[in-house]
C-alpha cells in the first residue's frame, strides 16, 4: 500500500474514478510482480515536483481572467522530464500527476532517455480567441521558465494544444534566454526545428502496434473492421494510416458525436470534410450519426479509444464487442473494465505502448534539434517503427514468460527500468 502523496489534493469524491489512484494501482501491481521493496515503491509513487502557477490574462474585451496552470514532474531518473501540455476543462492536478507518471513508464518502456512530466490548464480552448490563447500560452510558459529547458523538462502538445502553441512556447522561452532554443519543446512547426513525421507519429504508432497484434493472431490489417473514438491529432492520423493499410474504418467520433458506415468511411474525404467544417464530422455524406456511447459497443474487430480517460468502464465493458482494444488515449479503460476485458480474452494494447509513437518522434525531434542535423521523413518513420516494434515484442515476451497481461508486462518493463536506474544512482544525500 502506497502512502498518500503530500504534494497532491484529495480526489474530488470517493465515487469519482481518480486517475492518479488508478495510475498508482498499476504501479503497485507492477511493483508486486517485480518484488520491489516498499521504499522504492514510495519514491516511484510520488511526483518529484508539482507546480501550479496563476496565469493572469487580458481577454479581448479588456477583462482580466486568472487561470491555473499545472506542471507535474514525476521522475527524471533516466533523463530530462518529458510530457505534453493539455488544454481541457476537465484538467485537474491529480489527472496531470497521473499522466506525468504514465510518461515515466512510457519513456522507460521505449528505451528513451527521458523521465515523465505533464502539464495542463483547465480551459476549453474553443472559448478563447487565437490572441487570448497566445497570451495564455506565453504567460504559462514564462511562469515555468525556471522549471523547463532542453535538458530539464521538454513540453509537447496534448489534447487541445498543437504545433501552434509549441511555437509560442518555444519563442517565449527563447526570448527570455536570449537565443533560439529549438530543443525546449517538441511537436513544433517544421520552420522552427520541428520534425517531419511528428504530426502523424502517435497515430502511426497506434497503427503499427495494432498491425503487430493482428499479426500475432495470424491476421493482417486488410478488411479489419475498426471503430475510433476521437478524430483529433491521434484519432484522425490512426484512421488515415489504418485506412491506407486496407482496414475498414466503420465509425469515428468527436466530442459532438460520431458517424458510422457499415461499408467503411472514406477517411481522406472525411478529413477534408472536417477541415472544411471547423473540425465537425457530423453530416458527412454516406454515413449515419452514432453516439459516442454506441460507438464503443459496435460489433468490430478493433476498438481505438483516442479521446479521453475512463471511456470503457464497469458500466459498458460487457457490451464491448471488439477483440482488440488499442488505447490510443491515455487511460481510456478503467482498472475494473480492463480486468473484465482480460478475463474475456480481449487483447488490450496498453496506452504506454500503443500511443508511444508521439513521444518517440518527440525524442527524435529533440535529438535533431540539439544536434542541428535534420532527417528526411522516411528516416524518422523508420527509426520510430524500429523502437515501437522492438518494445511491442519485449512486452509480448514479458507477458508470455511471466504469464501476465500485456498491461502488466508493459508496466513491469517500464517500472523495472526506472527502479533499476534509481537503485544504481542511489539516494541523495
Ligand atoms: P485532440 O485535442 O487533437 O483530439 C481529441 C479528440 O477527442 C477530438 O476529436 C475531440 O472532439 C474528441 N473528444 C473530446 N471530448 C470527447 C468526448 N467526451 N467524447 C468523445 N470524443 C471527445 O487530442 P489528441 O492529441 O488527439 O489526444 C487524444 C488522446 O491521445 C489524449 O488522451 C492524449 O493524452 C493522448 N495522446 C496524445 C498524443 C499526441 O501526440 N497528441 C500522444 C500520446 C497520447
Amino acid at each position: 500500500m502506497i502512502s498518500k502523496s503530500l504534494l497532491l489534493p484529495e480526489p474530488a469524491s470517493p465515487a469519482h474514478i481518480c486517475p492518479f489512484d488508478q495510475a498508482c494501482s498499476y504501479l503497485e501491481a507492477a511493483a508486486k510482480e517485480l518484488n520491489l521493496n516498499q521504499g522504492l515503491l514510495e519514491i516511484l509513487s510520488h511526483p518529484r515536483k508539482v507546480v501550479t502557477v496563476s496565469i493572469p490574462v487580458k481577454l479581448d474585451d479588456g477583462e482580466i481572467q486568472v487561470l491555473a496552470g499545472h506542471r507535474v514532474q514525476h521522475s527524471d531518473v533516466l533523463g530530462p522530464y518529458k510530457g505534453g501540455i493539455r488544454y481541457h476543462p476537465a484538467v485537474t492536478l491529480r489527472e496531470v500527476s497521473a499522466l506525468a507518471m504514465l510518461m515515466t513508464w512510457k519513456c522507460a518502456l521505449l528505451g528513451i532517455p527521458y523521465g515523465g512530466a505533464k502539464g495542463g490548464i483547465p480551459i476549453d480552448p474553443k472559448r478563447y480567441s487565437v490572441g487570448e490563447l497566445e497570451r495564455i500560452s506565453r504567460r504559462y510558459i514564462s511562469e515555468l521558465i525556471k522549471d523547463i529547458g532542453p535538458s530539464v523538462d521538454i513540453p509537447a502538445p496534448d489534447m487541445g494544444t498543437s504545433a501552434r502553441e509549441m511555437a509560442w512556447m518555444m519563442d517565449t522561452y527563447s526570448v527570455n534566454v536570449g537565443h533560439a532554443v529549438p530543443g525546449v519543446v517538441t511537436g513544433k512547426p517544421l520552420s522552427i526545428g520541428g520534425s517531419l513525421g511528428r504530426e502523424m507519429a502517435t497515430g502511426r504508432g497506434v497503427m503499427i502496434i495494432v498491425r503487430e497484434a493482428l499479426a500475432e493472431q495470424g491476421k493482417s490489417l486488410v478488411g479489419v473492421r475498426v471503430a475510433i473514438q476521437g478524430f483529433g491529432n491521434v484519432g484522425s492520423a490512426a484512421a488515415e494510416l489504418l485506412y491506407e493499410a486496407g482496414a475498414k474504418i466503420i465509425a469515428v467520433s468527436t466530442g459532438a458525436g460520431g458517424v458510422f458506415s457499415d461499408i467503411g468511411l472514406d477517411i481522406p474525404q472525411l478529413k477534408v470534410y472536417a477541415a472544411e467544417n471547423r473540425k465537425s464530422i457530423m453530416g458527412f455524406p454516406e454515413s449515419v450519426p452514432i453516439s459516442n456511447a454506441d460507438l464503443l459497443t459496435l460489433p468490430c474487430d478493433v476498438l481505438i479509444p483516442a479521446a479521453l480517460e475512463n471511456q470503457i468502464t464497469e458500466e459498458n465493458v460487457n457490451q464491448v464487442q471488439a477483440q482488440i482494444v488499442a488505447e490510443a488515449a491515455n487511460g481510456p479503460v478503467t482498472l475494473e473494465a480492463n480486468l473484465a476485458l482480460e478475463a474475456r480474452g480481449v487483447t488490450v494494447l496498453p496506452d504506454i505502448l500503443a500511443n508511444a509513437g508521439g513521444v518517440v518522434v518527440s525524442y527524435l525531434e529533440w535529438v535533431q534539434g540539439i544536434s542541428y542535423v535534420f532527417w528526411d521523413e522516411e528516416r524518422v518513420n523508420r527509426e520510430m517503427e524500429h523502437l515501437m516494434v522492438h518494445a511491442y515484442h519485449r512486452v509480448i515476451h514479458q507477458s508470455k514468460v511471466r504469464q501476465i497481461s500485456l498491461r502488466l508486462a508493459a508496466y513491469t518493463l517500464g517500472v523495472g527500468r526506472v527502479a533499476q536506474a534509481l537503485t544504481d544512482r542511489g539516494l541523495y544525500p
